[in-house]
C-alpha cells in the first residue's frame, strides 16, 4: 500500500496545564512521533540543550527566520519569541512520520489556517482551581504576576471550540492513554485508508 503523509498533531493548552510534562511522556510512550523542536528567543533553562529542547535564537536570528518565511507559525509569549521551524514538519510528515506540535494558543490558530487537515488537541485542566495551583507551584510568580496569567489562561480555554479534542491532564499517563487513542482512532479513519485500499482492491480482479 502506498505510504500515506503523517498526521500534524497540534496539542496546545493554556499556561499552567502542563503541556511541557504532557509531551515528556510521551516522547516516552510513543517514540515513533516525531517531536518538532521549536525556535526560541527566550533564554534557556538549567539543564536545557540547544537543538534538544529549543533552537536558543536572538531577537535579530529570529526575525529573520521570520522575514524568510522559515516559520509554520510563530507567536510572542510572555515577552519572547516562539515558532515551530516549516522545514523538519514538512520532511516528517513527506516520509509518512506523525509530527507533534507542543505550542501555545495563539500558534495553534495560526496552524489552522495553513493546515486544516491538522489535529487539534487541548490540554485542560481539570479546574481552574488546580490551574491557580500548578501556576503557584512554579513558584517564580509574584501575586499580580499569576493573577494576568490565570485571567490568560481564561481566554485560552474560551479558544478551546476551535479544537477537534479536549483532553483532560487529570493525570499525566491518563492524558497520555487519551492523547494515544486519539492518534489511533485518526489512522482508522476510512477517508485515510480507504483511497489506497481501493488500489488494493483491484489486484484480485
Ligand atoms: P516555555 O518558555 O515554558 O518553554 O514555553 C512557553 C510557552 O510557549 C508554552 O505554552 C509552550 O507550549 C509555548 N511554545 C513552545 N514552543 C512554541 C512554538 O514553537 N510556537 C508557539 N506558538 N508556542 C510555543
Amino acid at each position: 500500500m502506498e505510504r500515506s503523509r503523517g498526521l500534524l498533531i497540534v496539542l496546545s493548552g493554556p499556561s499552567g496545564v502542563g503541556k511541557g510534562t504532557v509531551c515528556k511522556e510521551l516522547r516516552r510512550m510513543m517514540p515513533q512521533l516525531s517531536y518538532s523542536v521549536s525556535a526560541t528567543t527566550r533564554s534557556p533553562r538549567e539543564g536545557e540543550v540547544d537543538g534538544i529542547n529549543y533552537f536558543f535564537k536572538t531577537r535579530e536570528q529570529f526575525e529573520q527566520m521570520i522575514a524568510q518565511e522559515a516559520l509554520l507559525e510563530w507567536a510572542e509569549y510572555v515577552g519572547n519569541y516562539y515558532g515551530t521551524p516549516t522545514s523538519f514538519v514538512e520532511q516528517e510528515l513527506d516520509t509518512g512520520r506523525d509530527v507533534i506540535l507542543e505550542i501555545e494558543v495563539q500558534g495553534a490558530m495560526q496552524v489552522h489556517q495553513r493546515f486544516p487537515e491538522a489535529i487539534f488537541i487541548f490540554l485542560m485542566p481539570p479546574d481552574m482551581l488546580e490551574l491557580r495551583k500548578r501556576i503557584e507551584g512554579r513558584g517564580t510568580e509574584k501575586e499580580e504576576l499569576i493573577a494576568a496569567r490565570l485571567q490568560k489562561a481564561r481566554e485560552e480555554i474560551e479558544m478551546m471550540e476551535n479544537y477537534h479534542y479536549a483532553v483532560m491532564n487529570d493525570q499525566v499517563e491518563l492524558a497520555c492513554e487519551r492523547i494515544r487513542a486519539i492518534l489511533t482512532a485518526e489512522h482508522c479513519k476510512v477517508e485515510r485508508i480507504y483511497p489506497a485500499y481501493q488500489a488494493k482492491l483491484n489486484e484480485t480482479l
